[in-house]
């Protein structure tokens, strides 16, 4: 699935929308980005948070197939995972596989 992006505008939003990238509200009278994209041979339409944008066009693994709806949330809870593995160390994991093993039985 590819999403090619035609044209992108900064609006001043006149209702709620949901952001593409983080599927967050984007509040009424905000500005946003519409962004008007190809995908599969299809037209479709959508807003981002002015920050979700910059993140997009920061990041250039978004500007290919890696932009979807929801992307950026998706990324976030990756980092925050990859994070989580990070402080635990590799030393405690038999320990904790352990204790799992003992409660559940
Ligand atoms: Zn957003």
């Amino acid at each position: 699935m590819m999403l090619e992006i035609r044209k992108k505008q900064i609006v001043t939003t006149r209702k709620k929308h949901e952001c593409y990238g983080c599927v967050e509200e984007i509040e009424k009278g905000k500005s946003a980005v519409y962004v008007s994209a190809k995908e599969d041979e299809k037209h479709i339409q959508f807003h981002l948070h002015e920050e979700c944008n910059k993140t997009i066009a920061k990041d250039k693994w978004f500007s290919g197939s890696g932009l979807y709806r929801g992307c950026i949330k998706e990324a976030v809870k990756n980092s925050e995972e990859l994070k989580s593995i990070n402080i635990s160390s590799l030393d405690e994991l038999p320990f904790v596989l352990g204790l799992q093993k003992g409660l559940g039985g």
